[in-house]
């Protein structure tokens, strides 16, 4: 990855932050909790056809914002005793003792329960779907629940996964396994997916409303 410059410009009331970059398109994208526009932009491409393009998405753009800034806002975390997580959809209460990190405990956890759960569902979808998963570890990743790289047959799944149900958890290791035999979301991915697992679209939709 090459040096970022990263600017902010404004369009109409909205402001944009600019990134540009070794891309070969513009680029917009909107990120949530709070409708952060971010364009990224090829070197050589004008500030002033930078403003010609989000003008003509303009319309589109205030639509996506409204509908993120419509979420309910994640709640502030402490990590403190006594405050509510998940652990596959279950709520517990956390317990820190005096001199711990909750933050840290938590997420050490999470990757410990799902180094529990995962080989076998790994395993188990490897066989059903008659793919070969060379390695797949848990990371750190806050916006995807998983990744593929399909070259070297390698799964990364996302450590947030452990607040969700098992079946989210399931869902998300078989998508990524179907991208063992087809790397795009296409409809050979998606026939796949069916008959894997028929409900797959619910257990997308329930992520997706969480994120
Ligand atoms: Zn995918």
């Amino acid at each position: 990855m090459g040096a970022l410059l990263t600017e902010t410009i404004k369009v109409g009331e909205l402001e944009i932050e600019l990134i540009r970059k070794r891309v070969k398109y513009l680029r917009v994208g909107i990120y949530p909790p709070h409708g952060k526009v971010r364009v990224s932009a090829p070197y050589r491409v004008s500030a002033r056809d930078i403003v010609s393009f989000i003008s003509e998405r303009l319309d589109w753009i205030t639509k996506h914002r409204k509908t993120i800034l419509a979420r309910p806002h994640p709640p502030i975390r402490e990590f403190k005793t006594g405050e509510l997580h998940h652990l596959f959809g279950v709520p517990f209460s956390l317990i820190v003792k005096p001199g711990e990190n909750g933050e840290k405990k938590l997420n050490d956890w999470y990757t410990e329960r799902l180094r529990v759960v995962l080989p076998s569902m790994v395993e188990r979808w490897s066989k059903k779907l008659n793919v070969e998963v060379g390695s797949w570890r848990v990371r750190m990743m806050k916006t995807r629940w998983g990744t593929c790289n399909p070259r070297a047959k390698r799964i990364w799944l996302s450590r947030e996964l452990a607040k969700y149900p098992l079946e989210c958890v399931e869902y998300v290791v078989c998508h990524e396994l179907v991208h063992l035999i087809e790397p795009s979301h296409n409809s050979v991915f998606k026939a796949h997916m069916t008959s894997a697992i028929p409900n797959w679209k619910l257990l997308q939709a329930e992520l997706k409303k969480s994120r």
